[in-house]
């Protein structure tokens, strides 16, 4: 059993054939998914899915990218989501300094009305950082984000960083770039504390090998455990069973997720 803690099946890449999708991802052994807001149109999406199917749940954020579209009044519908009960997260929000999606003053305004809904809310974040590892890291410090904790997705900062989110309280979240060659985000997932590791895709991004290039889609969560095991001490089966574990105790997935 796996968990695609990562997923944007609200977005137009999955508009055909979703259903073959999950389909494909419950055959491969992939339970459960999260699917994963952006902005509050694909967030009522996530939640329109993940109330029509099972094992599907929803997180509710605005992307750094969107982040202009986080004003006041959007922020203050947020709440009534946040209580739904497959609505599982708060996210993705944080920081993304690659590319200039938002001014930095704005995506930070965001980045921190998310830690707060999370905090009064009572559940984790979901954190996309980008080139901004260190200062994701700080304004979760400095908002006491620890006490909700979550996962920083699609890790690319260094080990020492990765140990500063495992001592706020947070876990990482690997996916298709740890299989890309010479990447190194391999050896960073590998020296990540057992507990504090979970699984994504981020589709319809950044496909594992051997699909790199192609669409992704939750399926192929599985590839990125397969690598995993290859690559470092633990079985596939321990992999899968560690990180399924570690994703339905820090979402509070339902037990089925588990097989
Ligand atoms: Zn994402």
């Amino acid at each position: 059993m796996l968990v695609d803690t990562h997923a944007h099946l609200s977005f137009p890449k999955f508009e055909k054939d979703l259903d073959a999708v999950i389909t494909r991802a419950n055959d491969a052994g992939v339970t459960c998914i999260v699917d994963v807001g952006t902005n509050l149109e694909t967030s009522l999406k996530a939640i329109a899915l993940s109330e029509s199917v099972d094992g599907v749940y929803a997180a509710v954020g605005f992307h750094p990218a969107d982040s202009i579209k986080a004003n006041d009044d959007a922020l203050a519908q947020l709440p009534e989501l946040l209580n739904l009960e497959k609505v599982i997260a708060v996210g993705e929000t944080g920081l993304d300094f690659f590319r200039d999606y938002a001014p930095l003053d704005v995506q930070e305004k965001s980045f921190r009305a998310h830690i707060h809904l999370a905090k009064a809310s009572n559940l984790p974040l979901i954190i996309h950082s980008r080139a901004a590892e260190r200062r994701v890291l700080e304004v979760l410090q400095e908002e006491g984000a620890q006490d909700v904790g979550g996962v920083l997705h699609c890790f690319a900062g260094n080990a020492e960083q990765a140990q500063q989110a495992v001592d706020l309280n947070f876990h990482l979240g690997f996916g298709g770039i740890v299989t890309f060659k010479n990447s190194a985000a391999l050896a960073v997932a590998l020296g990540v504390p057992g507990n504090r590791l979970i699984l994504e895709t981020d589709c319809p991004f950044l496909a594992p090998v051997p699909k790199r290039g192609k669409r992704n889609e939750p399926a192929y969560v599985r590839f990125v455990a397969e690598y995993l095991a290859q690559h470092g001490n633990l079985s596939f089966d321990r992999i899968c069973e560690q990180t399924t574990a570690n994703a339905t105790s820090l979402f509070g997935l339902g037990a089925s997720c588990e097989g």
